[in-house]
C-alpha cells in the first residue's frame, strides 16, 4: 500500500464536543495504527491473514474492554472513547475494529455483566492485553437472523455440562482461546457458557472463500460431545435478551466505525480529485466530482452527530436497542454508499490496491450484514415507532 495520507475532515468542528482525554486516546489510536497497520493491511487482505502480532497493540491503545473498569484490565473508559478508538481503526480496516469488536463487547461485555467474580478474574485481563482472543458463537448454519432458533444445548450431566451443536461464521474464532458460547439447556431457555480451546469435542475450523473482510479470521465452533464444567456458565443473565444486550454493544462500536471507513474513502476522494488532471484541470473542478464530495462530507457529518448524540445516551445510561440500531443502519449504510461513489471519483485507480477504497467496500458489505442485517434493522425501527413486529 502506498503511504497512509490520511487526514481527518471536522466540518461541524465536532473536536469541540470531546474532551482532551478523548482527543489523546484518538491521535494515539491513529498514529499507532498508521504506523503498524497501514503499511501491511494491504496485504493482509490480498493474503487472507490476520495479523495476529498486532493483538498486544491492540491491548495497548485501549482497543480490547476500552469501557471495561480499571479492576479487571480494563481501560475504564466512556463510551465516545471506545467510539473513538472503533473509528480510528475501522478507518484503516473494517476486520481490525471487527477484531475488537469482538472481543470488547461480544466476549469481555458478557463476562464482566453476566460472569461471577472469578470468571472476570480470570478471563477478563488477559482479554485486555491481547495475550488471549475471544470469539462470539450466537449464529448457526439455520439461525442467522433468527438467533432464538438455535439448535445448540447442553443437557446438565451432575458434575458438569454436555454440550453439542455449531455455530458458523463466527469471527476470531480459530485462533481464539475462549469463546462465548449461546446455547440452549433442557428447558429450551438460552445460557452464555465459556468453552475454552483444548477442551475435548470442541473444535473451530477455519472458513474461506470470503471476498470482505479477507483481514479478519472467520470460523466455524464444532461441539460435539464437549464436557464445559459448571463453573463455566455466565449465571448473571439468562434468555435471548443476553446475547442480544452484547450486541447493543456492538453495534454502537459499529457505528463509529464505519464513520472511519466512510471518512477515509472521503479523505481519499477529496485528495484524488484535486491531484487528478482532466481536460487540463483538476477533476473536482467538475461540478459532478463535487456534487460526490459535497454529499459524502454532509453525510459523514450528520452520522457523526447522530453517533456523538448516541455516545452521551450511552454514558448516561439512556441509550435504547432502538436508537442504537438506528445508528448502525444508518452509519454502515452511509458509509457503503461513501465508498461505491469515492471509487468513481477515482476511476479505475479506484479499483486497485493503491488505494483502500474497494477495500473498505467490500468489507462494508459484511458490516451490513453481521449483527443484524440491513433489513432487520428496519424492522427494528419500524417496531419501536408502530408498536408492531413484522418479524415473524
Ligand atoms: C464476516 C462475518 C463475520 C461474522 N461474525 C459473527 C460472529 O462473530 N458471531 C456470530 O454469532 N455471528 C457472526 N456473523 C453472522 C451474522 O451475524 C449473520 O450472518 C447475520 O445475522 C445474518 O444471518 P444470515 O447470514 O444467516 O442471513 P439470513 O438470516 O438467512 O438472512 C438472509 C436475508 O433474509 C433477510 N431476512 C431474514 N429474516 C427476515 C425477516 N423476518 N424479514 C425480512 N427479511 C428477513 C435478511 O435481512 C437477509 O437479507 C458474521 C457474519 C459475517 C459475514
Amino acid at each position: 500500500m502506498s503511504t497512509d495520507r490520511f487526514e481527518a475532515h471536522d466540518y461541524y468542528l465536532m473536536d469541540e464536543l470531546l474532551t482532551e482525554e478523548q482527543k489523546l486516546i484518538r491521535e494515539a489510536a491513529r498514529a499507532w495504527v498508521k504506523k503498524e497497520v497501514s503499511p501491511i493491511i494491504e496485504d493482509c487482505f490480498e493474503t487472507c491473514k490476520f495479523p495476529e502480532h498486532l493483538l498486544p497493540g491492540l491491548g495497548e491503545i485501549g482497543a480490547f474492554g476500552p469501557y471495561i473498569p480499571v479492576e479487571y484490565g480494563g481501560a475504564g473508559l466512556d463510551q465516545i472513547s471506545y467510539g473513538l478508538l472503533m473509528q480510528e481503526l475501522e478507518r484503516c480496516d473494517s476486520g481490525l475494529r471487527s477484531t475488537a469488536s469482538v472481543q470488547s463487547s461480544l466476549v469481555m461485555y458478557p463476562i464482566w455483566k453476566y460472569g461471577n467474580e472469578e470468571q472476570k478474574n480470570k478471563y477478563l485481563p488477559k482479554l485486555a492485553t491481547g495475550e488471549w482472543l475471544g470469539c462470539f458463537g450466537l449464529t448457526e448454519p439455520d439461525y442467522g437472523s433468527n438467533p432464538g432458533g438455535m439448535i445448540t444445548n447442553f443437557k446438565d450431566m451432575g458434575d458438569h455440562y454436555l454440550l453439542n451443536g455449531s455455530k458458523m461464521w463466527i469471527s476470531n474464532s480459530p485462533i481464539s482461546q475462549v469463546a462465548v458460547v449461546w446455547a440452549k439447556d433442557e428447558a429450551g431457555r438460552i445460557h452464555g457458557l465459556i468453552v475454552e480451546k483444548g477442551m475435548e469435542g470442541f473444535t473451530a475450523p477455519e472458513m474461506h472463500g470470503k471476498h470482505s473482510l479477507r483481514a479478519s479470521i472467520t470460523g466455524e465452533l464444532i461441539f460435539d460431545n464437549v464436557k464445559v464444567p459448571k463453573e463455566n456458565l455466565l449465571p448473571g443473565r439468562n434468555g435471548l435478551g443476553a446475547p442480544l444486550s452484547c450486541l447493543d454493544s456492538a453495534r454502537y462500536g459499529i457505528a463509529w466505525g464505519a464513520i472511519g471507513a466512510a471518512m477515509d474513502c472521503y479523505d481519499s476522494a477529496l485528495r484524488y480529485s484535486k491531484e487528478r488532471i482532466q481536460f487540463s484541470k483538476p477533476i473536482g473542478s467538475f461540478q459532478l466530482i463535487q456534487k460526490k464530495l459535497a454529499e459524502m462530507i454532509t453525510e459523514i457529518t450528520k452520522a457523526q452527530l447522530l453517533t456523538h448524540r448516541l455516545g452521551t445516551l450511552r454514558d448516561e445510561g439512556r441509550a435504547t436497542t432502538a436508537q442504537i440500531s438506528m445508528a448502525k443502519r444508518n452509519n454502515v449504510e452511509m458509509a457503503l454508499n461513501i465508498a461505491r461513489e469515492a471509487r468513481q471519483v477515482h476511476g479505475a485507480m479506484g479499483i486497485t490496491n493503491e488505494y483502500s477504497i474497494m477495500r473498505h467496500m467490500a468489507n462494508l458489505e459484511s458490516v451490513i450484514t453481521y449483527e443484524g442485517t440491513h433489513d432487520i434493522h428496519l424492522l427494528i425501527t419500524g417496531m419501536d415507532v408502530t408498536g408492531i413486529s413484522a418479524f415473524a
